[in-house]
């Protein structure tokens, strides 16, 4: 059997792993790049995109039907899932073919098959045939954990890409779990007629974000209509052969039925392919990586959700590029940024940085500073009012953390992640213009408040 030879290997096409390799067929680095499915990865064919797509046509559909009070009149207003669904699907395909193109302009060999290290030099393929790699980079992703008890059977119990593929929308969904995607996907099912019931072990929803604003976005959905059990677990389910289950959620006294239970309390690092090599992994079995993405093995590096938190798909590509230019020997920019980190409910809620209660945790003497989104000229016009803006201050005013709660948030927060990788003040934010009248004027109000020198509260 021929066999195949590659300067950088990376395995796994996802936003880590194509990105990665993009950047090294453009560096001129021999490249191949081993994907056992699409290029794209989660994010592009079961997560961020797909989940996108639904939200913002399933937002706009609730919009018409809430526009009584400015005087619009929708009647009658419906959204034909199958046509959605169809819309889904070509912005997934679409993205995918461009990803592929770029590949190939990029000069990158793509093979489409499951690899498995066989040790630190030659990754086997299905085929079983050996490809031989100078370095490397594990790319290989995650995927949604398992819940003792509500185990993925794909008709009663599902994960999060069941959902996306679902074909009808169900009466009824349970979500286990209020991270992001059991929020989004319930939101999604909410908008499109489901009765959504949502889970959560923990004493508020989003756990680790800030928990004064997670609780204003509960209330909100509670009124748009989403029902929340915080603090409670599934303790039984029964299947019934008329396609439904019966719960029973601590808490309540009676069992109740649902078309379809959700399991989205987590995601697992794929690390089947890696037994082979000798790495170190933390907690959770994520493989260890040093601030470089450098393996306990010296010609491996690791990137994206295999290397760890946050299981985010940007951080996934800059730690892909840091990991490509390490390896290519050009000159190290930093370290890796704080990552910043949304929920596209409505409104989005979008953080980076600490919390006050991190900072306090990491024995940081932090203060806290809220400007409520009611304050903001541009959200009353567009008929908004609840939320908020949060900046997380050290002693000396610098920026340490940023929380919005508002529309939008996931494309305001980019100015707070600016301000926090280059380590700016809340003095250097008020001197940073923003246009009136856009919601941007939050986070300028926030950084007034929090330097002593408000003005619209
Ligand atoms: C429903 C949902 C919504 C999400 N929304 C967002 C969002 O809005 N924003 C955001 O930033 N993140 C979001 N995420 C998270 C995001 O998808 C992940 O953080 C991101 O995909 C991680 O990228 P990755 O490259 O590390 O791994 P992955 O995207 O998981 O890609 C890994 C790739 O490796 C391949 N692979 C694995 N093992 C092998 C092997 N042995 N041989 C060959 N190929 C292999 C897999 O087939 C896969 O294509 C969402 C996730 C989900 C599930």
């Amino acid at each position: 059997m021929e066999k195949l030879k590659t300067q950088l290997l990376i395995l796994g096409g996802g936003p880590g792993g194509y990105v990665s390799a993009i950047r090294a067929g453009r560096l001129g680095i021999k490249t191949t790049l081993v994907e056992r499915h699409k290029v794209g990865g989660v994010c592009l064919n079961y997560g961020c995109i797909p989940s996108k797509a639904l939200l913002g046509k399933t937002a706009l559909l609730q919009a018409l039907k809430k526009g009584k009070r400015f005087g619009l009149s929708a009647e009658n207003v419906n959204l034909d899932f199958k046509r959605l669904s169809q819309f889904k699907n070509q912005v997934v395909g679409g993205l995918v073919k461009g990803i592929e193109t770029i590949l190939n302009d990029a000069g990158v060999d793509i093979i489409f098959q499951e690899g498995k290290f066989k040790d630190e030099h030659i990754l086997e393929l299905a085929t079983g045939q050996h490809l031989e790699f100078a370095q490397a980079i594990i790319a290989t992703g995650s995927h949604n954990k398992e819940l003792p008890g509500l185990e993925v059977d794909g008709k009663y119990i599902i994960d999060s890409s069941g959902a996306l593929a679902l074909e009808e929308v169900p009466a009824s969904l349970l979500v286990v779990g209020a991270g992001a995607i059991g929020l989004e996907m319930g939101l999604i099912f909410h908008r499109l007629g489901a009765e959504v019931t949502v889970v959560e072990l923990m004493p508020e929803i989003l756990p680790g974000m800030d928990k004064e604003l997670a609780g204003i976005l509960r209330n909100i959905l509670t009124k748009e209509g989403l029902q929340f059990n915080i603090g409670s677990q599934v303790e039984s389910i029964q299947k019934s052969p008329e396609g439904f289950s019966q719960v029973k959620i601590s808490g309540s006294a009676e069992r109740m039925k649902y078309q379809k239970i959700l399991v989205a309390v987590g995601r697992s690092p794929n690390v089947e392919a890696l037994s082979n090599l000798d790495l170190n992994y933390s907690k959770g079995k994520f493989i260890e990586t040093d601030d470089w993405m450098n393996t306990s093995i010296p010609n491996i590096k690791a990137v994206g959700d295999v290397a760890g938190m946050p299981l985010l798909a940007h951080k996934a590509s800059h730690q892909g590029l840091m990991a490509v230019e390490d390896f290519a020997g050009i000159p190290e920019k930093g370290l890796l940024p704080p990552v910043p980190g949304a929920v596209f409910t409505e409104p989005e809620f979008a953080s980076v940085g600490f919390t006050l209660e991190n900072a306090e945790q990491e024995g940081l003497s932090a203060k806290e500073y809220l400007f409520p989104l009611q304050a903001v000229p541009r959200a009353r016009a567009m008929g908004v009012a609840e939320g908020a803006f949060k900046v997380v201050t050290d002693e000396r005013g610098k920026l340490i953390g940023v929380h919005i709660l508002a529309p939008e948030a996931g494309e305001l927060l980019a100015e707070a992640s600016l301000a926090l990788s280059l380590g700016l003040s809340v003095e250097d934010i008020t001197h940073n213009i923003h246009i009136h009248p856009t919601l941007s004027e939050g986070l300028l109000e926030a950084c007034l408040l929090a330097k002593g020198s408000k003005i619209h509260i």
